[in-house]
């Protein structure tokens, strides 16, 4: 039961960006710490759970135990009822996310990392301007454990960044606040379709949504950007209100609450031994806030440089900053574009969220990418068009 004195790696965060960094680190032949707060990896849930099952299959065996729905469509609803159906551009599964995080970390393990619950980070080690190390309390006992290269991977209350000076506040119009029953009971237009519902009464700068989790069965929940609560009335209020209305006499299963930043990545990714992935560094997409694959993605290539930068001998920022460069390339232009089109579209009306939608309708969706769907409806609107030019000319 006792830590080494030292690790190559030290993830703080037992969620996918941090699982997915262990996982690639200790494939590399690393020594690997993963700690985590909760008293249990997984729990509680903090998520509509809908993911991408091709981006998780290269780190978990797909399994039935945690695969709670398979999605074949994507049915977006205007303020007047009328809906479009779109087809996912990859095959998306609802997953069982107390299970699913805990066996990803479980894959950390058996590829050769050590995992423990229980243990809060409260510190960095910081010698001559590097992060040396993490200050833990581990099963009750004050820790520290010593390492090459940090990564934080500790959600989107983040600490991490803030201890090593990176800076990672999100502004209020950049954060979502999200409430979510888990209904149980309730008859489901379709088990195999995720629903989205948009409209400024119902969910002002956000939306609403119902994931199914088998036939009678659903993660009913809603976003708002954070600055509408000011007006008085909660993330929870609209919720009941939506719930009232499509689902009365529902039982509800489970209440969660969290909050998702979705301005963008965060302008400092790394410092020297220090990494940030996942929502503490602010990598969900914008728009859904959808978080768990990118996660993934930013933990593997957040380990993949590391170990580079390790077995080259030089931890630095300036050596970690490969991964900065890659995130952007491959995810982080299309995040700040994303974001960029957040804002404009949060304030559309609902005539024209009504008007996107029934545009939406004419378009052959299944032969098309979300890219080219958005630019298409953009494009029959000169409205839309106007509204929405800072997505099509990122700044
Ligand atoms: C209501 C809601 C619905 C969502 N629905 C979806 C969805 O359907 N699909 C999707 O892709 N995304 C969804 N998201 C977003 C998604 O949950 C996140 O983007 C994703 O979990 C990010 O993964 P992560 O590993 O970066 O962070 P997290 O999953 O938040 O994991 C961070 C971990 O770090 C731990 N931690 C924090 N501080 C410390 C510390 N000091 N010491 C040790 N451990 C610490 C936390 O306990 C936590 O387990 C949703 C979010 C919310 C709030």
């Amino acid at each position: 039961m006792k830590l080494q004195e030292a690790y190559d790696i030290v993830v703080v965060g037992g969620g996918p960006g941090g699982a997915a960094a262990a996982i690639t680190a200790a494939r590399r032949g690393l020594s690997v710490l993963l700690i985590e707060k909760r008293q249990e990896i997984g729990t509680p849930v903090r998520c509509a759970e809908a993911i991408g099952r091709d981006q998780v299959a290269p780190f978990i065996a797909l399994d039935p135990a945690w695969i709670a729905a398979e999605i074949d469509a994507f049915r977006i609803f205007g303020p007047s009822g009328q809906s479009v159906r779109v087809p996912p551009t990859s095959p998306t599964i609802v997953v069982e996310r107390k299970i699913f995080d805990r066996e990803l970390v479980n894959a950390a393990v058996r590829a050769g990392a050590t995992a423990r619950a229980m243990t809060r980070a409260t510190g960095l080690i910081i010698e001559d301007g590097f992060v040396r190390g993490v200050k833990m309390i581990s099963l009750g006992r004050e820790e520290t454990v010593r390492a090459r290269v940090v990564i934080g991977a500790d959600g989107p209350e983040s600490q991490v960044g803030l201890w090593a000076g990176l800076s990672t506040m999100p502004r209020m119009a950049d954060y979502y606040t999200a409430v979510q029953y888990l209904l149980a009971g309730i008859p489901l237009d379709d088990p195999r379709e995720c629903q989205y519902h948009i409209g400024n009464d119902l969910a002002p700068g956000g939306y609403a949504w119902v994931f199914p989790k088998g036939p009678d069965k659903a993660n009913v929940g809603l976003v708002i950007t954070a600055t509408h609560e000011k007006n008085g009335r909660s993330a929870q209020e609209y919720l009941d209100a939506f719930v009232e209305r499509r689902f009365p006499g529902a039982s509800v299963l489970a209440l969660i609450l969290g909050g998702i930043p979705v301005g963008g990545t965060v302008k400092e990714l790394v410092g020297n031994g220090v990494m940030l992935v996942g929502d503490a560094a602010h990598q969900a997409e914008p728009i859904t806030g959808g978080g768990i694959n990118l996660a993934i993605f930013a933990g593997e290539m957040a380990a993949s440089v590391a170990a580079d930068a390790i077995a080259a001998g030089d931890w630095s920022k300036k050596a970690l900053e490969a991964y900065p460069r890659r995130w952007h390339q491959e995810h982080g232009r299309a995040i700040k574009s994303m974001a960029a089109l957040r804002h404009s579209v949060l304030k559309f009306s609902d005539e024209r969220y009504d008007r996107l939608v029934a545009l939406a309708a004419e378009l052959p969706l299944a032969e098309m990418s979300v890219f080219d769907i958005i630019l298409r409806v953009l494009r029959h609107d000169p409205g839309l068009l106007l509204a929405a030019r800072e997505f099509l000319i990122p700044t």
